[in-house]
């Protein structure tokens, strides 16, 4: 599933192509994208012949800024790609679910096989509605992060985002030191912190030399700040090398490119391989139902 790295590369490339296009048609051959529009007529409506202003991300989210003020969300899920087509004649990919034509001519294509994503127009609260920001995302101390939460009310639990907003290793440790459970699930827990999904977690845990199951509460000081450090710079580094492409999944970026940042895997996908400081084998855990990737050796 696309996590921030993959979805930072999407938001990069459109922001390119897309800023400064006006949206002429929209069609809809699969409501279930829309779902949180009454119907897909709503979702037409609120976006044809909107210009795009501004394209930003926060933890798993796209968010385009229209012209007129309103904001349209996309969320990936686990196979969404978002498609630029230089025009209507391209061949379309199978689970083609949206497009939207562009004035300017060409296509922007929402393709999803499992059509666990969505996209939607956020709708703003009336006069008088506080929108309730995550109480971790309000730790932070800059970056645009809590702007766009209040802009976007259905985003704003999503908890912090280590590129979109700021926060020292004191904040951050007072987050870990409040959860009792196991780091992995609090490292992949949305509201606490947005953005990280397995992968992204696991190469995290290994660059701090930390175990997926120790209890959150239970880091030292050290430790908190290895594992701060190491989830900018593996985020950052991912970012980079434009996401991962695994396999056995499909993350392309708009223009159909695979990122590379797979080749720099230190564990995840790795299972029997040697490690790259001690050699040891890379083991593979199942918990929940999902791999956990890690070095005995240089995680404790
Ligand atoms: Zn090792």
């Amino acid at each position: 599933m696309p996590e921030l790295p993959e979805v930072e590369t999407v938001r990069s490339v459109l922001s390119r192509d897309m800023v400064g296009k006006k949206i002429k048609t929209v069609a809809v051959t699969n409501g279930r994208v829309v779902r949180r529009h009454k119907n897909a007529k709503d979702f037409r409506e609120r976006t044809e012949g909107r210009t795009v202003k501004s394209i930003n991300r926060l933890g798993k989210y796209l968010i385009f800024g229209f012209d007129d003020g309103t904001k349209m969300v996309a969320h990936l899920g686990m196979s969404g790609q978002l498609l630029r087509a230089k025009a209507a004649k391209d061949p379309k990919p199978k689970h083609t679910h949206i497009v939207f034509t562009l004035n300017s001519g060409g296509e922007l294509r929402y393709v999803d096989p499992r059509t666990f994503g969505e996209l939607f127009v956020s709708t703003p609260l009336v006069d008088g509605q506080a929108v309730e920001i995550s109480k971790f995302a309000r730790l932070s101390i800059g970056g645009d992060g809590l702007a766009l939460r209040a802009a976007v009310p259905e985003l704003a639990h999503l908890g912090i985002d280590f590129i979109e907003d700021q926060i020292g290793w004191e904040r951050f440790a007072a987050i870990l030191r409040s959860r009792e459970t196991p780091l992995k699930a609090v490292l992949m827990d949305q509201d606490i912190i947005a953005g990280l999904g397995n992968i992204y977690a696991d190469e995290t845990l290994y660059n701090a030399g930390i175990l997926y199951d120790r209890s959150a509460e239970s880091l030292s000081t050290i430790e908190i700040r290895r594992l701060h450090r190491a989830i900018t710079e593996v985020l950052t580094d991912a970012i980079k090398h434009r996401g991962s492409t695994l396999d056995d999944e499909q993350f392309v970026d708009p223009e159909g490119r695979a990122g590379d940042y797979q080749n720099l895997h230190q564990v995840y996908n790795r299972e029997g391989q040697p490690c790259g400081q001690c050699r040891a084998a890379i083991l593979r855990v199942i918990v929940r139902g999902r791999s956990t990737f890690y070095c005995a050796k240089c995680q404790n």
